[in-house]
């Protein structure tokens, strides 16, 4: 049974921090003339309105996107590419959809780069596929995303990039990315894996961190990076997300220095407390 719908969320911190990583990983990739990969494991509807009935439920993208969509030329290079990406997913130039990562994927990839993206969700699926029909060298799965490691990697393109974003409902999902990390590091060492997890106060969340750095360390070519954006606290009862990060294996040597540049306007403009603060760090292999 899936209950998670992606469009509730769309826009909000952990997006922005998520899409954010993942517009400067496709634009270093598509640095070199050889084609790619991207494979997206748990790929969503591929975009959402912030207007309709989901979003405005909560009204995440109003803490998330929102702070942002405004004033792109205020803002450090790597997040004004990004913000630029959404306002060109918004013809008329209001804030009315945000994209997801298919998304953003559609905008960056070249046509000779291939997308491969899985989602189970059959609307979300549908929806997905009917998107990306026209665009050349993909294919949308409903299988199993986790599935897709063994499936795509290693990619006949060799050079390959894997986001895994599940929605960690289910407790599972946390040994499923670390265990779907050792197979991809297997399979190809140098796959560019970014794997995206929410900041909560639960043991599973707390130690995964520490269970990618130590797989990474094992078997990665080129390193990892990890960043993390705490904007809230938990509530009392210890519920509640405080943030999101993202572990990249075989991250860009660019990668490091580019959110160094953005994460203390984030922590300004998407902190919704005084203790809103960043993480950055990261391991040469
Ligand atoms: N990556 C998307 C983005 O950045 O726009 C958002 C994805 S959302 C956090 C997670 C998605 O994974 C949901 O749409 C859900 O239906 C889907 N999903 C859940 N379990 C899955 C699985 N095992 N394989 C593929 N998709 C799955």
């Amino acid at each position: 049974m899936l209950a998670y719908r992606h469009a509730f969320h769309a826009g909000n911190h952990a997006d922005v921090l998520k899409h954010l990583v993942l517009t400067r990983v496709l634009r270093y990739m598509g640095e070199k003339d050889k084609p790619y990969t991207l494979i997206d494991t748990h790929a969503g509807a591929g975009g959402y309105s912030v207007e309709g009935r989901y979003a405005q439920k909560n009204a995440e993208y109003a803490t998330g996107i929102a702070k942002l969509y405004d004033d792109v030329d205020e803002l450090p290079a790597p997040l004004a590419d990004y913000v630029g990406l959404v306002r060109a997913f918004n013809p008329d130039g209001q804030l009315r959809q945000y994209p997801g990562s298919p998304a953003i994927a559609n905008f960056v990839l070249r046509d000779t780069d291939r997308l491969r993206a899985y989602e189970l969700h059959p609307t979300d699926h549908r929806i997905l596929a009917t998107y990306l029909e026209a665009r050349p060298n993909t294919q949308v799965s409903d299988r199993d995303g986790f599935a897709a490691i063994k499936a795509e990697l290693p990619s006949p393109t060799r050079r390959a990039a894997l986001l895994m974003d599940p929605p960690y409902e289910i407790k599972t999902d946390y040994a499923k990315v670390l265990s779907a990390l050792r197979e991809a590091l297997e399979r190809a060492a140098d796959t560019v894996t970014m794997i995206w997890y929410p900041q909560l106060q639960l043991l599973e969340s707390t130690q995964l961190v520490q269970r990618l750095k130590a797989s990474a360390d094992a078997a990665a070519k080129k390193g990892w990076l990890h960043v993390r954006l705490t904007v809230t606290q938990a509530d009392e009862k210890g519920f509640g997300m405080m943030g999101s990060g993202m572990f990249i294996a075989n991250p860009p040597f660019t990668l490091h220095d580019e959110l160094a540049e953005c994460l203390p306007l984030l922590v300004e403009r998407l902190g919704q407390y005084g203790g809103a603060n960043f993480v950055l760090e990261q391991k040469a292999a």
